[in-house]
């Protein structure tokens, strides 16, 4: 008789002799001792020394498959329980690492057969003479069981009785039952591998600030890990929503170009990595920049299964692109817009102005003999005079009117639908103000006048060069005439 094999599902189930209770039992206490016990890979020693007192045998090894190839087969006898000392095999070099070929058809069935994932069971004096039955009388083994371990659909190992005093031949039911030995294993090599993902996961989640996220098409259902949506790290299971709960976490400006986005990534080139900065409100309902990375997965009839990806939290990154582009539009002195900004906020304006038929007005002013300031005091009373000249102004504005400041001591205002009465009022109204207020610094105080130009957006003064320059000449103007007053020009020349 050749190598008794097959599959388990062809194994019979007639529980013959009622004498598995301890083959059952030792599986049990294993399943608990593998599960909730010492785990992989110390339990795994308890779980062969169980199976081997409760079916007798002399010898349960464990060889794992390393590596297989067409010629080859990379094999390590990792685990052994032995009855006797004299059964012992660990260590020797013959059942280390080693790597073997794969060139004798009766070994290469048998490979395959456990590739297969089907167990083996031979009488060595029934076996044909050859490689097998040698190998098996060297060893002094009279019977043997093999039953391979499967772990994700792969041959990960074998797991081996040899029974060196007995002819012995396994039923059915032992064989079912020993392979849920085999599965105990599986179970115990696939939670360890996990945990060791696992860990990984939380190695790269620490350094890079990030959470993991999926949707799923099938269910509409999203899920992600707690640290997106906690203000503070909370060790809480991962998060399920309904796709509509999920996308109303989302900040609705960026909702939309999300929802946006995501249809232009499914409808193009989905080997691209999809990417898109959005706000999500945390628990405590305070906005989060983060950024969506994902990918899409299809099925196999080409269909969307699978959207996930991970969140890494961008806050700093945006907190320094904000302060950037502050920067960018910002005079780094008073705070107030710079020249750059206000000639786009200028153009902006016109734009608008023109779409809407309406009148704005453009207010240049400058502090009258500042030179004479920063000379007399020095620079630091200088400063402070053209913060305080910001500030005050910054106090009769409205809401969308635009202060910037546009030269060294020169500031400029964009006031929309506004008049050049109105426009002169309101110049007035800075020129009292900043006449009247002292400013102070190291218990001194100062006092300055400054000159105002307006121009409005009538008759010829539509482009920003024109606008700016009527209202320079104004100011000129107003310099020319004694300084601390405020002369209006409009396009039809000067008033
Ligand atoms: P006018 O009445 O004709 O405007 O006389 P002025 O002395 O103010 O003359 P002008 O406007 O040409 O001089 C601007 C001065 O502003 C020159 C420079 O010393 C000063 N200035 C420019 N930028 C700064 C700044 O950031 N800080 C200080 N303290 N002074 C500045
Ligand atoms: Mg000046």
């Amino acid at each position: 008789m050749a190598i008794n094999t097959g599959n388990f599902h062809n194994l019979g189930n007639s529980y013959e002799n009622g004498s598995n209770a301890a083959l059952l039992s030792a599986i049990a206490r294993s399943a608990e001792e593998l599960t909730s016990g010492k785990g992989w890979p110390e339990g795994v020693n308890d779980l062969l020394a169980a199976l081997g007192k409760a079916t007798g045998v002399s010898r349960v090894w464990i060889f794992q498959t390393i590596k297989v190839t067409a010629t080859h087969i990379t094999q390590n006898y990792t685990f052994e329980w032995a009855a006797k000392p004299k059964y012992k095999q660990l260590g020797m070099p013959m059942f280390s690492m080693s790597t073997n070929p794969i060139d004798r058809p009766e070994y290469r069935d048998l490979i395959h057969s456990r590739m297969r994932g089907e167990w083996q069971k031979t009488i060595t004096e029934t076996l044909p003479e050859g490689w097998l039955r040698d190998s098996q009388e060297v060893q002094k083994i009279k019977s043997m069981l093999t039953i391979p371990v499967m772990v994700e659909d792969q041959w990960w190992g074998t797991l081996g009785f040899d029974d060196c005093e007995r002819t012995y031949d396994w039923s059915d039911v032992e064989i079912a039952l020993l392979r849920t030995a085999g599965y105990l294993i599986s179970n115990a090599v696939l939670r360890d591998r996990l945990s060791a993902k696992r860990k990984q996961f939380e190695i790269l989640k620490q350094l890079t600030d990030s959470s993991i996220w999926e949707l799923d098409f099938k269910t509409g259902q999203i899920w992600c890990s707690p640290e997106a949506l906690y203000s503070v790290p909370m060790p809480t299971d991962n998060i399920r929503l309904s796709l509509h709960n999920g996308l109303k976490l989302i900040h609705p400006d960026d909702r939309k170009g999300l929802i946006r986005k995501a249809k232009e990534y499914m409808a193009g080139d989905r080997k691209r990595i999809f990417r898109y900065d959005m706000r999500l409100y945390t628990d405590c309902g305070d906005l989060r920049w983060v950024e969506l990375i994902g990918n899409l997965r299809m099925n196999s009839e080409k269909r969307p299964e699978q959207f996930a990806g991970i969140a890494i939290d961008i806050r700093k990154r945006k907190q320094e692109e904000e302060r950037l582009r502050k920067e960018a539009v910002t005079d780094p002195l008073t705070g107030v817009t710079n020249r750059r900004m206000f000639e786009y906020k200028l153009l902006e304006q016109i734009d608008s102005s023109v779409n809407e038929g309406s009148t704005f007005s453009v207010i240049i002013f400058d502090i009258d003999h500042f030179k004479t300031i920063n000379d007399t005091h020095g620079h630091l009373v200088g400063d402070k005079g053209l913060l305080h000249l910001a500030r005050n102004c910054e106090k009769v504005l409205r809401k969308n009117d635009v202060l910037a400041r546009i030269g060294g001591d020169e500031f400029a205002l964009i006031l929309p639908d506004t008049d050049t009465e109105t426009a002169s009022r309101i110049g007035d109204r800075i020129r009292a103000e900043i006449k009247s207020t002292p400013f102070g610094l190291n218990g001194a105080e100062y006092l300055m006048t400054i000159s105002v130009g307006i121009a409005t957006n009538e008759g010829q003064l539509t482009t920003p060069a024109r606008l700016i320059e009527a209202a320079d000449l104004a100011l000129y103007d107003a310099k020319r005439k004694g300084r601390n007053r405020v002369i209006s020009r409009t396009g039809c020349g000067l008033e």
